[in-house]
């Protein structure tokens, strides 16, 4: 069953091959839908070949990659005629942006990207008024430049590929908040000059074997602006479904599952900030992944994630205004939001969705002796199955009108500015009545996590005082567009803050002390000017033998609660400001 459903697809896509026109060699093109993926090098070349016939389609320069010398570039197609052009219509406009090779041992969207441009070439019906459509070509280099044929041990092709760590070994899809590479400050330069409407990221997928080719995850529709949610879950999504079925696709969930196969039920994904997907939703862009499937042939599975892009663009064309207003309509919700929802969990609810699977059962294996999982591609089956797609915010907390960030944060300073979020440097000495971040504790994980020993849990109080601000400080208007990015990095017990993120370690040691031979004098005077610090401090002495036992434990309570104790321990350099 599944050969004849292969063979029709693959006849689809020789018709469609037959009638384009052809400028690039014949050769090019049909590597592009066969079992290789370009290198990075002649990648680039065939889009420069592209660039050089016909006007609107523009590579950009865009910036550092991880590696030296080697720049992650930006191709659009119905492009202006220059750069400052070219942005300005993206802005203004209608924009998509698909970003390919983020993992390159999965470079669908690379061949895909590449034959949609030559396709574009050709399209007489496609105005300059129509949606601007950018892409990456590869946005990790690094790992373009590592091929080879192995990486990537349960994929069904291309012959070679990149590697999914980029130079710096960093999962590229874990860096947009962290920002640790030289890739994610290009990636939010492309980002913020284009402010795209649609943002797609292309993947292959690892895990359970099914029927599907081609599957996607949408953000968490709890999470966004509920005018972006409608137009993505109740339009876009149920359109692009019924479009792709004439290509003989059946566009299907993520297949996250809940046990070991998909039988029992699957989860949708949690597009967690540090996500390209994730990160885009912030900014109010609606954001896809698409994930084809790993043992699926990698013509195949090109194809699929060119037709996904195909009626993407298609759709976008055709419902540009619904796009418009409902982008509009989520920037004012970003700016009216009162209260800022974060950890994100999934709800027990579950809907239904009839599912195409395979039959899996457990072997014995003739080496291992020991029994493992099979699905059998044999015995297909249509099933309804749990989907537990449901998430609720856990917390939340107020938004405060303004944050300030001390001066000397200027990584923290930079990433803000760098991801458009307005910022106003004081000139002058300021005392303000603030809320001070204060930790109270914290963990960390004990291995590091993509170079960080991130730190998950924390209780932060919001302790308020009198706070001295400084000339390079700098204030921050809640009340932005990028609102939600602002609330997700500063708030620190959000799932992707800067805290949780390790930004803030040096805070959370002390930096003086104290020697109990010179410090053991000075108690009785502490004691006598602070009748309640007495009273704490005797009824401790008397409940807690460990404590009356310890000199130094007696000695660093009345220290802690002494003007002698630093005031900046545990407390963080931002501040909120009601
Ligand atoms: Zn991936």
């Amino acid at each position: 069953m599944l050969c004849i459903y292969y063979l029709y697809g693959m006849n689809r896509w020789l018709i469609y091959l037959t009638f384009s026109v052809i400028f690039l060699s014949v050769d090019a093109q049909q590597e592009w839908m066969g079992n290789t993926t370009p290198t990075y090098q002649a990648l680039i070349q065939s889009l420069r070949a592209m660039e050089k016939i016909i006007p609107r389609i523009k590579l950009f320069n865009m910036g550092n990659s991880d590696v030296p010398g080697v720049p992650i570039y930006l191709c659009v197609l119905n492009a202006e005629k220059d750069s400052t052009s070219t942005f300005l219509k993206a802005r203004k406009g209608t924009t998509l942006l698909f970003n390919n090779a983020i993992h390159p041992g999965e470079p669908d969207g690379v061949n895909a990207c590449l034959i949609y441009s030559k396709a574009f070439m050709d399209m007489k019906d496609f105005k300059g008024q129509d949606p601007l459509i950018a892409f990456i070509p590869a946005y990790n280099v690094g790992g373009m430049l590592n091929r080879s044929a192995t990486s990537r041990a349960n994929q069904n092709g291309p012959e070679e590929y990149g590697f999914r760590g980029n130079a710096q070994n960093l999962d590229l899809n874990r860096d947009f908040i962290k920002m640790d590479s030289e890739n994610a400050r290009t990636f939010v330069r492309i980002f913020h000059a284009l402010q795209p409407d649609i943002f797609v990221d292309n993947h292959v997928s690892n895990g359970a074997d099914y029927q599907y080719t081609l599957t996607y995850i949408a953000s968490v529709r709890e999470r966004i602006a509920p005018s972006l949610g409608e137009l993505m879950y109740d339009r876009l999504l149920p359109e692009m479904t019924q479009a792709l079925k004439k290509e003989n696709w059946d566009l299907f969930p993520y297949v996250e599952t809940v046990k070991e196969t998909p039988d029992d039920g699957i989860y949708q994904f949690n597009d967690l900030p540090r996500y390209a997907m994730g990160y885009a939703s912030l900014f109010n862009a609606m954001a896809f992944t698409v994930e084809t499937h790993m043992l699926k042939p990698f013509p195949d599975r090109v194809r699929a994630t060119y037709d996904f892009m195909k009626y993407l663009i298609e759709w976008s064309k055709e419902n540009a205004a619904l796009i418009e207003t409902a982008r509009a309509k989520s920037k004012e919700w970003t700016k009216k939001k009162a209260y800022f929802t974060y950890n994100y969990n999934r709800t027990a609810d579950k809907d239904s969705i009839l599912f195409k699977g395979f039959t899996a059962r457990v072997d014995t294996h003739e080496i291992t002796k020991i029994g493992h999982l099979t699905y059998d591609i044999s015995k297909p089956y249509e099933r309804k199955i749990p989907f537990y797609k449901y998430y609720n915010p856990k917390d939340s907390i107020a938004i405060p009108s303004y944050y300030l960030v001390r001066g000397q944060e200027r990584k923290i300073i930079e990433q803000l500015v760098a991801n458009g979020i307005a910022i106003e440097t004081l000139k002058e000495e300021k005392k303000l009545r603030v809320k001070a971040q204060v930790v109270r504790s914290f963990d960390a994980i004990s291995k590091p996590y993509e170079g960080h020993y991130m730190h998950p849990s924390k209780e932060i109080e919001r302790v308020e005082q009198w706070i001295t601000f400084r000339p390079g400080d700098v204030l921050i208007s809640t009340k932005q567009i990028g609102g939600q990015f602002l609330h997700s990095v500063l708030q620190p017990e959000a799932e992707d803050s800067y805290f949780t993120w390790n930004y803030f370690d040096s805070y959370l040691q002390e930096k003086e002390y104290f020697s109990n031979y010179v410090f053991k004098d000075k108690i009785k005077e502490i004691l006598q000017n602070n009748p309640e610090l007495q009273k704490a401090y005797e009824t401790k002495r008397q409940n807690d033998t460990d404590f009356a036992n310890s000199e130094w434990q007696q000695l660093y309570f009345l220290y802690q609660n002494s003007v002698y104790f630093e005031p900046s321990y545990m407390m963080l350099p931002i501040f909120e400001l009601e």
